[in-house]
């Protein structure tokens, strides 16, 4: 018999709806008071974040892209500046660099974990690098005490790509609290999401947080004095109350994606042509995403599909062969283990509040692929 039971990739909905009565109260309150945009509710959201991240200062910005692009300029790097991004990533991470007008220079995946292969960091290094950008890709922390290190020995700046991993650690320190400044977002699917387009710089130096703010509002600090060119990127009230209501909870939800992964790794442990996430020594994973590998990914995708459940490909074109970066003259073949990643790769359905009966049905439904695959 066939059941028909269906599989969200994610519903939002299951967390919203408990705190949807109160957000909406808060919503009364935003309009009843008049202020919209850097208010109370930002104000108040980025201290408590900023707390979160074990760190001095947090700013709210538009989205986790201008994040990025506002860490990158608050460093002050020169014109001709390289900036090391990891190969396999979402492509904000590079479009930060290259519409700042820096230069990228990619680094392979790390065949085992899947982020920036520490490995081959030091290789790329040339007298121009000034900054790193590490990404803590699907929730997993990159290896933080090789990155430091090798940011020390050449001078570099650290800027943590932190949109994914919003509570993870390595070797007992959390994310986003490493870098000289750091960029997160809550766009709505994150770990910590907003319900719209919402991000966050973070950072405990005081100059850089300066020139941050600045750089938010039009290169102001005062208004209508403009000291440097600056972007519009700010947070508005509505999206700061409910993300005070939800960071809250975000490491009980961490912590439900930690259990998830538990038992996927458990019950599909094992089958011969899956491989499952591994994390590295003393990384911890905050799971936003549940990534699996198996050569025969399209056609499991689409049995998954066939029977009620939502995967998506994270991601199904590397950046170095997309067409907007086609003038960097990559081919196929210049980073191996990230083509690699994008050929075989495969996120299963994770999110707080998805159902047992739910997880054993994904369980039993890849387990019947791989018996007849
Ligand atoms: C989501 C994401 C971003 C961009 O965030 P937006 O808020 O969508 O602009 C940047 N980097 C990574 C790794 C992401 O996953």
């Amino acid at each position: 018999m066939k059941t028909t039971l269906s599989v969200k990739f994610n519903d939002l909905s299951r967390i919203h709806n408990p705190i949807k009565k109160q957000f909406l109260e808060e919503v009364g309150n935003i309009l009843d008071s008049g202020g919209f945009i850097t208010g109370k509710n930002v104000v108040e959201f980025e201290n408590q974040f900023a707390n979160y991240c074990n760190s001095k200062f947090a700013l709210g910005t538009g989205n986790g892209y201008d994040a990025l692009k506002i860490a990158i300029r608050a460093c002050e790097l020169p014109a001709n500046a390289e900036i090391i991004v990891p190969a396999h990533t979402f492509i904000a991470t590079w479009y930060a660099v290259s519409n700042c007008g820096y230069k990228i220079i990619p680094i392979d995946a790390d065949p085992i974990t899947y982020n920036i292969s520490v490995k081959a960091i030091e290789n790329a290094i040339t007298p121009n690098a000034k900054a790193i950008i590490p990404v803590h890709l699907y929730g997993q922390s990159c290896q933080m005490d090789k990155i430091m290190d090798i940011a020390k020995k050449y001078n570099l700046y650290v800027i943590e790509d932190n949109a994914q991993a919003q509570g993870a650690t390595y070797a007992g320190k959390i994310t986003g609290s490493f870098g000289h400044i750091n960029a997160t977002s809550f766009y709505p699917g994150k770990n910590l999401g907003a319900g719209g387009d919402a991000g966050a710089v973070v950072t405990s130096d005081e100059n850089i947080f300066k020139r941050a703010k600045m750089l938010r509002n039009y290169g102001s600090l005062k208004k209508y004095e403009h000291q440097i060119l600056g972007e519009n990127s700010r947070m508005d009230e509505i999206q700061a109350a409910l993300l005070k209501l939800k960071l809250t909870q975000l490491t009980t939800w961490n912590t439900e994606r930690q259990q998830i992964a538990s038992y996927y790794n458990e019950k599909l442990n094992g089958i011969s042509g899956l491989i499952l996430p591994k994390l590295a020594l003393e990384a911890t994973s905050v799971y936003h995403l549940y990534v699996v590998r198996t050569n025969k990914r399209n056609e499991l995708q689409h049995f998954l599909a066939e029977n009620g459940i939502e995967t998506i490909i994270h991601y199904p074109i590397p950046p170095h062969l997309q067409k907007a970066y086609a003038y960097l003259g990559y081919k196929k073949g210049d980073f191996p283990n990230t083509e690699s990643i994008s050929e075989t790769c495969l996120t299963l359905p994770i999110f707080p509040k998805i159902t047992n009966e739910e997880l054993e049905y994904v369980v039993e439904k890849v387990k019947e692929f791989f018996r007849s695959n």
